[in-house]
């Protein structure tokens, strides 16, 4: 299993993301209704003996999707095998894994939006009737041979839901949405985070903590192992207080709504080099120096999510909250565009 595609390259953190991260469904917190829908789609499967359906998750980075692919082999029992999407270039790619998928295991195809188009079409089959068609010699000469498959499920997951072609969408029986969490959820999860680190933690902190991890629980971790570095550095004791919380995201550079540096520079390089919009994607990044990929999945949707920003036709445009959260005077005509949002 290349559990390390997804875990990083330190392993030490590597070791504690993996004991941060729910092994099981019922040790997930929040999205109740997803899990309430796969819990029915495992039992049925079980109940009939069946492969479970293939399903797809999209939604930002960091809010579960490869928790979710790893916790459902776990309930249903089975193998799961992980790929990245962006090695999957051409059908040869697929080949080992389906060839050596075992009956009713799972593959998981992580950043599914990255396969070439030659790797989605060797898919169709696989994912329909359990079959490859492998072409044999060239040209005229060329023929088809079919080979069976196990009987397998296909769990894909993406932060780009809108890329997905229709004929691959439409091969998942389940498709769930993954939404930025609650800041309940978030605390939930720091508290019982800050419980396997065995790091003491008041409610407070753990409040606060949540209130600056924009929605998703990947920040929420992260923010909690640099509160314990902190704690653990700073204080005698290695508590975390509410204002030990607060000293120490503040030093990391997160404001009270949760964003960081390159939330601000994206911000500030709308207001300043683009006169708070539109600006097309591509325009930022090359002007921040970063691809259009980690702006659109990385720092777009939680601003858009919180009103920082709007999309148009002709770009993205910073609206007058955003403009107040950096303390910089909104620009005349802002208010204007900014009563568009509501049309997009
Ligand atoms: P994605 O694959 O969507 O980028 P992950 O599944 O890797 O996100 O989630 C990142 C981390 O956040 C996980 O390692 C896990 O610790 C935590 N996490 C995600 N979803 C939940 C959840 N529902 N409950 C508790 N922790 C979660």
């Amino acid at each position: 299993m290349r559990e390390t595609v997804i875990e990083g390259q330190n392993p030490a953190a590597d070791d504690e993301d993996r004991r941060l991260r729910p092994q099981r469904l019922r040790e997930m917190v929040g999205q109740r209704d997803a899990i309430a829908r796969l819990e029915i789609a495992i039992n049925a499967a079980r109940k009939r003996e069946e492969p479970l359906g293939h399903m797809l998750f999209d939604g930002p980075p960091g809010l579960g999707k490869t928790t979710f692919a790893t916790a459902i082999p776990r309930e249903m029992g089975v193998s799961v095998r992980i790929a990245s999407g962006s090695t999957l270039m051409a059908p040869h790619d697929l080949m080992p894994y389906l060839t050596s998928a075992e009956r009713h295991s799972i593959l998981f195809i992580d950043e599914i939006h990255r396969m070439s188009k030659a790797a989605e079409e060797f898919l169709y089959p696989a994912m329909e009737d359990f079959r490859i068609d492998i072409v044999l010699g060239e040209g005229v000469s060329a023929r088809t041979i079919s080979m069976p498959l196990q009987p397998f499920t296909l769990i894909g997951a993406t932060t780009r839901a809108g890329v997905i072609s229709a004929p691959l969408r439409d091969r998942f029986q389940l498709r769930e949405h993954l939404e930025f969490y609650s800041e309940d959820d978030l605390a939930e999860i720091v508290t019982r985070n800050a419980a396997k680190l065995s790091v003491e933690i008041t409610r407070h902190a753990a409040n606060e903590i949540a209130q600056r991890s924009r929605g998703t629980p990947r920040v929420a971790n992260n923010h909690l192992r640099w509160v314990r570095d902190f704690a653990t550095s700073e204080t005698p004791d290695g508590r975390v207080s509410r204002e030990v919380a607060l000293a120490a995201l503040e030093m990391a550079k997160v404001d009270g709504r949760g964003l960081d540096e390159q939330d601000r520079k994206y911000l500030r390089t709308i207001a300043n080099v683009f006169g708070g919009g539109p600006a097309g994607v591509d325009a930022v990044a090359h002007t921040m120096n970063l691809s259009p990929d980690t702006l659109e999945d990385d720092v777009e949707p939680f601003l858009l999510r919180i009103g920082f920003i709007v999309r148009t036709p002709r770009g993205r445009k910073m609206t007058a909250e955003a403009y107040a959260h950096l303390g910089l005077v909104v620009p005349a005509g802002a208010e204007a565009e900014g009563g568009q949002k509501k049309l997009f």
